[in-house]
C-alpha cells in the first residue's frame, strides 16, 4: 500500500483519539499514553509499510482469541470445539455473563467474546499446562512470523489478579458442564494469550496471512487451513467488534478483530493485511483511532467486501 495512503489515513484517525480512553479494568492498562496512534499494512508478497507509533509494544488481549481458535481447532476438529461454543453473535459486551444461565442453551454464543474464548481456551492441549502455554506461545510465533513473540507478564499478573469477570464467567461454564478439569488452568491459558506481547508489524503479518487464505506471505508456508480460515473470517465480521459488529460491517465492511489493548487487526482479502494501535478506546473496547483509519482506508481504497 502506498505510504501516502497509510500516513493520509494516520492524519485522519488522530484527530479522535482524544474522544477515548485507555482500558481501567485491567489496571495495567490504565497508564497507557491515549495519544498513541500507529498503523502496519502488510501485502500479499509480505512487504510491510506502517506509520506513526507502529513500533510500540502492546497485548493482544482478544485479538488472541483469532489465535486460540485456530490452535483449538487444529488440535481437535471442529465438533469437539463447537460442542462448547456456537458461532452465533451476541449484541452484548464482551465480558458479559447475561446469556450463560440459559434453561435450555448455555453454550457460549461464539468464540469472540470471553466466555467462548475461554472455553476455546478449555480445550487446547497439552500434557501439562506448561505445555499447553508453550504450544499457544509457539503458535502465536508461527502466525505473527515472529519468533520471539512473548508475553507481557506485568499485564498477565494484573490481568490475572484482578480477573473477577472472566472467574465468574468460567465458574459459571463449569456448572453448567461446558467447561471440564481445572478453571484456574484453564483461565491461566487464557490470561496468558491475552498478554502476549506485539508491534502492528506482527499483527499485520498475521492478518495478511488471513488475507492470504491462510499462507504466510512472509514464507509461503500454509500455517491455516483453507476451511478454517474461511470460518474464522466470517466470524471476525459477524462477532470480531463484540457489540459494534454490525455498524463496524456497514462503515469498514473488512473481517477484524479488535482487543481491548488497542490494537485491531483487518483482513482486505487478497489484497493486505491490516494492524492498528491506538490505546484510546470507545465505550465498547474498540480503539477510537484504530477504527477511524480503517474506515478512512476502506472508503479510500474501496476495501469493503460488501
Ligand atoms: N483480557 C481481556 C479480558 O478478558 C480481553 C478482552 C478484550 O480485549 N476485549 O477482559
Amino acid at each position: 500500500m502506498e505510504q501516502k495512503m497509510i500516513q493520509e489515513a494516520l492524519t485522519y484517525g488522530r484527530r479522535f483519539v482524544r474522544y477515548g480512553k485507555p482500558a481501567s479494568y485491567i489496571p495495567e492498562l490504565a497508564s497507557k499514553n491515549p495519544s498513541r496512534l500507529g498503523i502496519a499494512v502488510c501485502d500479499m508478497e509480505g512487504n510491510l509499510s506502517s506509520a506513526g507509533d507502529c513500533e510500540e509494544r502492546f497485548t493482544m488481549q482478544s485479538i488472541s482469541k483469532v489465535i486460540a481458535l485456530i490452535l483449538a481447532l487444529e488440535q481437535n476438529g471442529y465438533d469437539i470445539v463447537f460442542s462448547k461454543v456456537g458461532l452465533e453473535p451476541t449484541g452484548d459486551s464482551f465480558n458479559s455473563t447475561v446469556r450463560l444461565d440459559h434453561l435450555t442453551n448455555n453454550k457460549p454464543f461464539n468464540p469472540m467474546i470471553n466466555a467462548g474464548a475461554i472455553a476455546v481456551a478449555s480445550t487446547i492441549r497439552g500434557a501439562t499446562l506448561e505445555e499447553r502455554k508453550a504450544v499457544s506461545i509457539d503458535f502465536a510465533r508461527k502466525l505473527t512470523g515472529n519468533s520471539s513473540l512473548d508475553v507481557d507478564y506485568e499485564v498477565f499478573l494484573s490481568e490475572s489478579n484482578t480477573g473477577f469477570k472472566n472467574r465468574a464467567i468460567i465458574y459459571l461454564m463449569r456448572s453448567n458442564g461446558i467447561i471440564e478439569g481445572n478453571c484456574e488452568d484453564h483461565l491461566e491459558l487464557y490470561f496468558l494469550l491475552c498478554s502476549l506481547a506485539c508491534s502492528c508489524q506482527d499483527l499485520a503479518v498475521f492478518a495478511a496471512t488471513l488475507a492470504n487464505n491462510g499462507v504466510s506471505p512472509i514464507t509461503g508456508e500454509t500455517l491455516i487451513q483453507p476451511r478454517t480460515v474461511k470460518l474464522v473470517r466470517s466470524l471476525m465480521v459477524t462477532c470480531g467488534m463484540y457489540d459494534y459488529s454490525g455498524e463496524f460491517a456497514s462503515t469498514v465492511g473488512m473481517p477484524s478483530k479488535s482487543g481491548v489493548g488497542g490494537g485491531i487487526i483487518s483482513c482486505a482479502i487478497g489484497k493486505y493485511g491490516i494492524a492498528t494501535y491506538g490505546p484510546s478506546l470507545d465505550d465498547k473496547g474498540n480503539s477510537i483511532g484504530g477504527l477511524k483509519m480503517l474506515e478512512y482506508l476502506s472508503d479510500n481504497m474501496g476495501l469493503s467486501i460488501f
